[in-house]
């Protein structure tokens, strides 16, 4: 039987003819599918930068669709939820990574630190909490341990602040003792009188160039009936904090006045003064100056150093003027004029207040109100 070679003439090249067609189709299919997707993520981005967020997250949505396994859409749709608002949605896309098993450990750790931004943002601090704590030990863990500062300062929960601080000190993201030392100060107000002075001796400890707790063990002497002490600790003080001097000196001389040692705290108060001139030393001095003339020439002294309105309606208030009748009327409205300058304000965001503040009630800062009234600033 003879073999017909003749198909092979016109077979094989229609089965080649035929296979490279069929892979043409495939390819251009895949082509296809493939380019659906960056289209959408790329029409997602341009509404994105026309700052049209409602259309990105449709278009995002549609990209998602199209690539399910790709963690970078994923990524940008749940923080474009929490930009919105959305908190709801975004703890949805952030858990739906969390729980895809093929996920890299590094990308499963953004995940979560996502997760607990949309818990922080939208105000479950429980939630970001525990959503924090699951980072420590990651590449997340500085932002995580300032995020749960932040936390246990909002809810004033002093001692698990103090253990957070602790690890950013010793986990070497800076220097936080000074923090440490408020937060110990801050537990001492709500402790008995005996912890009380540990917790501020610790505190001493923590931070001795620090202000806060050499004034609040002071306070804790004078009210334990130890002036003698008391002076000794804002003798001290004055040596190692002499610009935080405004709020020392009052203390310093009742502390001195009440255990008799007024020369000493005039001699340290009238050093401090002949080096910066500031309201509160000179009324420090005032209050310790037995003669009432010697101590109305220290407020002439102080003007004639420097101009300062709140120190000369001081001076006018104990001065005799020729229509003597209208005195009161004139201090009044200088005492009004005056109360604005003797306030104290933030120097990272300008709040003003009638008293110090060691952290401020408009910004949170710790140690911004220098210890300085506005007309000293
Ligand atoms: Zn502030």
């Amino acid at each position: 039987m003879e073999f017909d070679f003749s198909w092979l003439l016109w077979g094989l090249p229609l089965a080649f003819a035929l296979g490279w067609l069929a892979s043409r189709l495939d390819l251009r299919q895949l082509r296809l599918e493939n380019r659906r997707a960056p289209k959408a993520y790329f029409r997602g981005l341009n509404f994105l930068l026309n700052e049209q967020q409602d259309q990105a997250i449709d278009a995002f949505i549609e990209a998602v669709r199209n690539d399910p396994d790709t963690s970078e859409l994923h990524f940008a749709l749940g923080n474009l939820f929490r930009r919105r608002g959305e908190y709801e949605r975004a703890v949805r896309v952030h858990e739906h990574l969390l729980s895809r098993g093929d996920l890299s450990a590094k990308d499963r750790h953004r995940a979560q630190h996502a997760l607990a931004l949309d818990f922080l943002k939208a105000g479950l601090l429980d939630r970001a909490e525990d959503a924090l704590r699951k980072l420590e030990g990651t590449e997340h863990e500085a932002q995580a341990l300032l995020a749960l500062l932040a936390i246990y300062e909002r809810t004033r929960d002093w001692a698990q602040a103090s253990e957070v601080a602790s690890k950013l000190t010793t986990g070497g993201y800076g220097d936080f003792s000074g923090r440490l030392a408020h937060y110990l100060c801050e537990q001492a107000l709500q402790a008995d009188s005996a912890q009380a002075q540990a917790l501020v001796r610790q505190a001493l400890q923590t931070a001795p160039g620090a202000t806060r707790p050499g004034l609040e063990l002071a306070a804790l002497q004078m009210r334990a009936g130890d002036a003698a002490g008391a002076l000794e600790t804002l003798m001290a003080l004055a040596h190692s904090a002499p610009q935080s001097m405004g709020l020392i000196a009052r203390p310093l001389a009742e502390a001195a006045r009440a255990c008799h040692q007024d020369a000493r705290a005039i001699s340290l108060l009238s050093d401090s003064q002949q080096a910066t001139a500031s309201i509160d030393v000179l009324e420090a001095l005032v209050m310790l100056e037995a003669q009432p003339d010697v101590a109305r020439q220290r407020y002439v002294s102080h003007l004639e150093r420097e101009p300062s309105l709140v120190v000369a309606a001081k001076w006018i208030a104990g001065e005799k003027l020729e229509h003597e009748q209208f005195h009161p009327l004139v201090q009044r409205s200088l005492d009004q004029a005056v109360k604005p300058l003797t306030r104290y304000r933030c120097a990272a965001c300008g709040f003003e207040a009638n008293r110090h503040f060691w952290q401020c009630p408009g910004c949170q800062a710790w140690d911004s109100y220098p210890a300085r009234r506005v007309e000293e600033l």
